[in-house]
């Protein structure tokens, strides 16, 4: 018996009525760029199923560049798997979603983050560097980030969006552009 318990009997569930969904272009040809946080899953809040797209989770759901390299490789990898299959100038859209009630918000207040790299060995840079304190700002800013870096692919389009935890609404801050 572990946490994971009941968790597993819920995807004994799953199984049981399970279709494969093969490798593919993403149905929505959207990629997700969201926060990791428990009250925003892209799967309930935007009603994705499998297939759909893929998701990019981490905390604060800010435009790092690890992420910035995940959506070079998927870029890449639709080119090269599905060529013909895609319009030629044209792959995906990244919508980076961030979320009001952001836990990552307390990052924002000096001693806090002070706090926060002593107990963890973080450096306070890289803190502030994932603090949401107003997700419209820093979704601005990410999008900016993203569209500005030389690893994005020129088709690739960015857009810009904010969850707000409180009505479940969604509310598009940047509309999808091109670098
Ligand atoms: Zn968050």
């Amino acid at each position: 018996m572990t946490k994971m318990t009941p968790l597993l009997q819920r995807n004994e569930q799953f199984a049981r009525t399970y279709t494969p969904v093969a490798l593919g272009l993403p149905a929505a040809q959207v990629i997700i760029v969201t926060c990791l946080d428990h009250r925003v899953d892209p799967a309930a809040v935007l009603g994705l199923q499998l297939g759909d797209a893929p998701v990019i989770r981490n905390a604060g759901g800010r435009v790092t560049p690890a992420v910035i390299d995940d959506i070079a490789y998927l870029a890449f990898l639709a080119e090269q798997l599905f060529a013909g299959q895609v319009a030629v100038d044209r792959l995906f859209e990244v919508a980076v979603v961030h979320h009001t009630q952001c836990g990552t918000g307390f990052l924002a207040d000096p001693s806090f983050r002070r706090q926060a790299a002593e107990a963890t060995g973080l450096s306070e840079a890289a803190l502030e560097a994932s603090a949401v304190a107003d997700p419209h700002t820093t979704v601005k800013a990410d999008v900016e980030r993203l569209l500005t870096s030389p690893l994005l692919s020129p088709k690739v389009s960015v857009s810009g969006h904010v969850y707000d935890v409180a009505t479940g609404r969604i509310t598009t801050t940047v509309d999808a552009r091109y670098p």
